[in-house]
């Protein structure tokens, strides 16, 4: 090869490997851990004003801001350290822009708790302990199976954390969070309308008349036209 290609070759490779670089930069990563309630990813980077009110409110200091080498789209953006977040809300309460949702907390999937029976003391028959079970008093998502051994139901798991922060056996890996599925949540007027799909209550057709005769109704009293 002339010493003539070679270079071009450089040349091309060079500004490759830059280019790359520089859209990777622009782009972000985009599997940063998010607050809770956070929308989806792309959703949370057009809402999130970079306000870092988020990061200033939460008091156990579990947020941080993204900085370059998260990408530039993600500069100033919140990054959870989720061992840290104790599901107070108070992020989701003072995000003035919607990037985080106002949800509930038992609609929350932070991660899901896994029990390993090789290391937790209850099944290896050492001793009883139902720490677990009491640490998850608010959504009693851990169940004694045949009275003893502790199980995770993971529908009702919200991944809050208190099992594994109370957990005896912690660091012998007698509990986990498994933060894979992270839940994301879509734009409120979807998870409105995603609402009312899922609603189980049966709700009384109204005939179309006494509909409009209601609703002509309140309009006049709102215009202040009723007689
Ligand atoms: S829920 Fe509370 S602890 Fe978790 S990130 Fe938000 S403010 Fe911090
Ligand atoms: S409070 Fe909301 S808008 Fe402000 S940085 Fe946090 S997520 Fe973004
Ligand atoms: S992570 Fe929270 S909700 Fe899930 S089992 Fe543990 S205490 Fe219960």
């Amino acid at each position: 090869m002339n010493s003539s290609r070679r270079k071009l070759i450089q040349v091309v490779a060079g500004a490759v490997i830059v280019g790359g670089g520089l859209t990777g930069i622009a782009r972000g990563s985009s599997d940063l851990p998010r607050p809770p309630g956070a929308l989806t990813e792309e959703e949370f980077l057009a809402r999130c004003q970079r306000c870092m009110r988020c990061v200033d409110a939460c008091q156990p200091a579990a947020l941080s801001v993204a900085h370059l080498t998260d990408g530039l789209g993600n500069v100033g953006t919140p990054v959870l350290n989720i061992d840290k977040c104790i599901q107070c809300m108070d992020c989701v309460r003072i995000c003035p822009s919607g990037a985080l949702s106002k949800v509930s907390k038992k609609d929350l999937r932070m991660g899901v708790a896994v029990i390993h029976e090789s290391a937790c003391v209850t099944y290896l028959k050492k001793r009883r302990c139902k720490t677990c079970v009491d640490a998850c008093r608010e959504f009693k998502a851990i169940t004694l199976k045949d009275r003893r051994y502790p199980v995770v139901d993971t529908e009702k798991c919200t991944g809050c954390g208190a099992c594994l922060r109370r957990c005896p056996e912690r660091d012998k890996g007698a509990l986990s969070m498994d933060i894979t599925k992270i839940k994301r949540f879509d734009p409120p007027k979807d998870r409105f309308l995603a609402q009312l799909d899922s609603r189980t209550e049966e709700v009384a057709p109204v005939p179309f008349g006494e509909w409009l005769a209601k609703r002509l109704d309140t309009l006049a009293e709102v215009y202040g036209i009723k007689k």
